[in-house]
């Protein structure tokens, strides 16, 4: 039952993963009235316009080299166009099934959902879109984020990422602003779907903040397979082409996109722009891929005496708790990890602290991730060059050509690689670089958060024939640092 003095024990404001997860432990098995107002779809941006719509894009994608390679096994198979629209409806009404699974389990579970704005009035009481107002005795924030253009004059010309999914048409060309998660995932996708993808970085390498040898792999796999990929670069002006008459023209395939691909500031048509090393291009599409900021701003939060950062991120402590104790905060609007099963374990943490009674702090250590990119990179733990800076280290590494795609006389290489302290003989770091790393680093994961030595990896017999023996069977460094 409700604490008597308030409406509800517990108002989620966000219908995302950690939010969902949230509201419906907190109702189903600790019995508390919860409320849960979402303004946009159910299931937030993991499930409506991120991981989820961007694998099934990802395995789409992959399908055009499916049957290059079935051909050297034998197949007559013949590659046909793809249609993108045919996908994208398939896609849609899976992503409506999905949307309607959440609803259900917060309906399930006792959730009251309002589909509205909220935003929060003081420490209990929250206010919808419609006017009225709700009390609660403890109130979560879990709006998430949202992409963000660089600021540049016509900046609105490129698409973000949510844009994505709902285009009418695929590009014949586009120019990815960016060298993180999404500009490379989007890069790989793209290209497999027969896209000419042109990708800008600032930065010397893609995928700053990896190992240098894994993110490497990747870069050189991303060009091999066409990707037109500039590091060092960056965007500094762009336009709609027809209005630079004096400047390069659309190509033929620009040119015949044009009409039917809708930029966001309402005009269409192929975008012209101008790189920091001076070159002009004209592209059907500009996609920034520029990173996601925390979604916080006019909810109130600041005029109840919740901190913000910078970025707009809320500041909370390792319960997820505000300054304000009545207020918490979980996922991506708090920037901390910024990951969907991250978002929910925090909301799970959250629940058994508050409703639980059992203070739970979120531990945000030894976190796997993967890169859906092709091929994919599966990461835990220290890259070498951080371990390296922390205290003296072993690497064992190796890189190969895998034997499904060597066979089809292909030039792809994958990359295993342990990063091992020479004191504990404690596994540090796991990298992969290799088709279903994603799927790898899952199982690799559990040794390196369970903090197991070099020696245990290699007591454990190798599965043949495979990619990921390798790992249990590389006997000496190649290196000490
Ligand atoms: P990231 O922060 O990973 O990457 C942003 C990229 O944009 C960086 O390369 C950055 O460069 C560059 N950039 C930023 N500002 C500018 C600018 N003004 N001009 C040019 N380049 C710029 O953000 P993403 O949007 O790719 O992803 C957001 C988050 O979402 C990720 O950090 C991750 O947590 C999550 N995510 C996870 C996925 C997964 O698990 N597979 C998939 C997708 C997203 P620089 O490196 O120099 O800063």
């Amino acid at each position: 039952m409700a604490d008597t003095d308030f409406d509800y024990d517990l108002f989620v404001i966000g219908g995302g993963s950690g939010g969902v997860r949230a509201a419906r432990v907190a109702a189903g098995e600790y019995g508390a009235k919860v409320a849960l107002a979402e303004d946009d779809r159910y299931g937030g941006t993991c499930v409506i316009r991120g991981c989820v719509p961007k694998k099934l894009m990802v395995f789409a994608s992959t399908y055009s080299d499916v049957v290059e390679e079935a051909r050297s096994y034998g197949w007559d198979h013949r590659q046909g166009p793809f249609d993108w629209q045919d996908f994208r409806g398939r896609l849609t009404q899976e992503l409506d099934r999905l949307e309607g699974v959440y609803r259900k389990l917060l309906a399930n579970s006792g959730v009251e959902t309002f589909d509205l704005r909220a935003r929060l009035k003081d420490a209990h009481t929250v206010e919808l879109a419609d006017g009225t107002t709700k009390t609660a005795k403890h109130i979560l924030v879990a709006t998430g984020g949202h992409p963000v253009r660089p600021d540049l004059p016509n900046a609105e010309l490129g698409i973000v990422s949510d844009d994505i999914f709902h285009l009418d048409q695929l590009p014949k060309s586009i120019l990815i602003i960016g060298g993180g998660y999404i500009a490379c995932e989007f890069a790989c996708i793209l290209r497999g779907l027969g896209v000419e993808v042109t990708q800008y970085y600032r930065g010397a390498q893609i995928l700053r903040g990896f190992d240098d040898e894994a993110r490497g792999l990747v870069a050189e796999s991303m060009r091999d397979s066409g990707i037109d990929l500039h590091t060092g670069t960056n965007i500094v002006e762009m336009a709609l082409a027809e209005d630079r008459k004096d400047g390069p023209q659309p190509t033929a395939s620009a040119a015949s996109m044009g009409a039917g691909v809708k930029q966001a500031a309402g005009r269409s048509g192929p975008v012209w722009v101008k790189s920091t090393n001076g070159g002009e291009k004209v592209f059907d599409m500009v996609l920034f891929a520029t990173g996601r900021d925390p979604s916080s701003k006019d909810m109130g939060l600041e005029e109840i005496g919740v901190t913000l950062g910078r970025r707009g991120e809320i500041k909370v402590d390792e319960y997820s708790q505000t300054g304000v104790p009545s207020v918490y905060a979980i996922g991506d609007v708090t920037d901390r990890v910024n990951l969907t099963p991250v978002a929910i374990r925090e909301g799970m943490a959250f629940v058994e602290t508050v409703f639980g009674g059992n203070p739970t702090p979120v531990d945000h250590d030894l976190i796997p991730s993967a890169i859906f990119t092709q091929p994919e990179m599966g990461t835990v733990g220290l890259s070498e060059e951080e371990a390296r800076d922390r205290e003296p280290v072993e690497i064992y590494c190796t890189s190969f050509k895998p034997m499904q795609s060597a066979f089809a006389g292909k030039s792809d290489r994958v990359l295993m690689k342990l990063v091992v302290s020479r004191e504990t003989r404690v596994v540090l770091g796991c990298h992969i670089v290799a088709p279903n790393a994603g799927e790898l680093i899952q199982m690799a994961g559990i040794a390196v958060k369970a903090k197991l030595t070099k020696e245990q990896f290699d007591a454990t017999c190798a599965v043949h024939p495979t990619m990921s023996e390798e790992l249990v069977t590389m006997r000496k460094p190649v290196r000490t640092a």
